[in-house]
């Protein structure tokens, strides 16, 4: 079953500060009740010899002259709660100290035991009596009985003090209980109110509302960073919204031009109105290619994103290759009267897709032909420092600081019309970036508006030696 946040983070909460507690009451009352029993112990220890010093000191059976003051171990034994009995060394009684408070005691004991819940004989002990003899000079003048309950020998101070001792644990038991109850209740909803709006923002966007933003100030740096990507989110799906809908009229576009100008040609043809000469034919034949082009950029786009991007990987010499690449263009490069300047380090060995390597190549070169201007230069370069560098630098149109970050996006293309007018569809820089990826690599882009544009791609020597 699934529960609120709040709730469960309130039930931790006070189940923790239940816990530390209910461990430390339990231990604390574990420790002092052995320390207070040893107390006990000794002070019970203490009260006898007491008592046993001082008949000893008061009662001398050998001079019948002096009276045993018998009112002061009386008073002793109504004090410390002892039963005192003298007898002499033929085993006569001499003194006896009562019990009728010990009785008072006991019925006390009893009251208490009630009010602690607790049994009068665990509380006070069984009746003991204990008989010592009494020494004097060396001498046996008698023995002493003293009587009392248990070892204990609590008295009333002693049992209130335990009782307050546990009065004192369950109040603060009691009162820290309810401060973690409204402690844990602010600090839960302060922790889920974020999240609340946070989740109302993804519902919205999930309905289509995809400029809705939280509104969350929190110094919480989890619930921070979650709105900042639900934010990301948004501008990436705004982002992807735009492309969407300018990818359909960008396609309606570049197919109807082509078919238009077929369709016009055909008819024509048919119509008798034109002769299907060679050069016309060409015209037609020109639209026909760059449809399958079109469709071709698509077909390899949607492998891309289908994620079947398999490397055929060989060893061949990269150096050779670029230059191979270079030579190729070079004619198209003449017709604009492009100065090609070529910076390649000879003989780099890689273990590389070949295929994928020249059509990376194709991609950059054919971008910095078309948009560079007629007489310009564009510079190849090849190093091979702490990783294998590749770069292509034109001196063209140049990409603005707003178009920058997103040329790597399908279908963008940073100046629509004059794309248009060089025949890209915005997909080639799509492609060269995923199949730099695929070899470990990273592409970068620097470029200023009017002054050029320089293709920075790097590979990882591990990936590609
Ligand atoms: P396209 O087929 O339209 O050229 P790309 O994906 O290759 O598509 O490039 C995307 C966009 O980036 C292009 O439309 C263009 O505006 C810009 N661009 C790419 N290379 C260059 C360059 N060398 N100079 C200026 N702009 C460029």
């Amino acid at each position: 079953m699934k529960k609120p946040l709040s709730k469960k983070f309130a039930f931790i909460f006070i189940l923790t500060v239940f816990g530390a507690i209910l461990v430390t009451s339990l231990i604390s009352n574990y420790m002092i009740d052995k320390q207070f029993n040893q107390y006990l112990l000794e002070e019970h220890q203490r009260k006898i010899e007491k008592v046993k010093k001082l008949v000893g000191e008061l009662y001398n059976p050998k001079d019948p002259s002096e009276k045993l003051d018998d009112r002061q171990i009386k008073r002793y034994a109504m004090l410390e709660d002892l039963y005192i009995q003298i007898n002499d060394v033929d085993g006569n009684m001499i003194f006896s100290s009562g019990q009728s408070h010990l009785l008072h005691k006991k019925m006390m004991g009893s009251m208490m035991g009630r009010m602690m819940n607790k049994k009068m004989d665990t509380l006070l002990g069984e009746y003991i009596e204990k008989e010592f003899p009494i020494i004097k000079n060396g001498e046996n003048i008698g023995t002493i009985v003293i009587g009392y309950f248990g070892i204990s020998n609590i008295s009333g101070r002693d049992i209130q003090f335990k009782n307050t001792m546990n009065q004192s644990f369950v109040i603060s038991i009691t009162v820290t209980l309810l401060l973690a109850f409204i402690i844990s209740g602010i600090l839960s909803k302060q922790m889920t109110k974020p999240l609340e709006k946070i989740t109302k923002v993804a519902n919205e966007m999930r309905n289509g509302n995809l400029q809705i933003r939280a509104d969350v100030n929190t110094d919480t740096i989890e619930i921070h960073e979650l709105c900042q990507a639900i934010h990301y989110l948004g501008d990436t799906l705004q982002q992807q919204e735009k492309l969407r809908k300018r990818l359909t009229s960008d396609m309606a576009h570049e197919i109807r031009t082509p078919l238009t100008t077929l369709q016009s040609h055909v008819e024509a043809f048919m119509d008798g109105i034109w002769e299907p000469t060679e050069e016309r034919l060409k015209s037609c034949y020109d639209e026909i290619l760059r449809l399958k082009k079109l469709v071709d950029h698509l077909k390899d786009l949607a492998r891309l994103e289908q994620d079947h991007l398999y490397l055929n990987k060989s060893h061949f010499n990269l150096s050779s290759t670029i230059k191979q690449i270079i030579k190729t263009f070079q004619p198209q490069y003449l017709k604009k009267n492009l100065k090609i300047i070529m910076n390649v380090l000879p003989g780099v060995e890689v273990f590389m897709d070949e295929d994928k390597i020249k059509q990376i190549l194709f991609n950059l070169l054919s971008n910095a032909y078309k948009y560079s201007y007629e007489g310009g230069r564009v510079e190849i370069g090849l190093k091979q420092e702490d990783v294998l560098t590749i770069y292509v630098k034109d001196e063209g149109i140049g990409i603005s600081k707003e178009n920058l970050p997103h040329i790597f996006e399908r279908f963008y293309r940073a100046e629509t019309s004059r794309s248009r007018e060089t025949g890209g569809a915005g997909i080639g820089l799509t492609i060269t970036k995923a199949l730099v990826k695929a070899h470990g690599g990273n592409i970068q882009v620097e470029s200023k508006e009017g002054e050029g544009t320089l293709f920075v791609i790097q590979f990882p020597k591990e990936d590609v030696l």
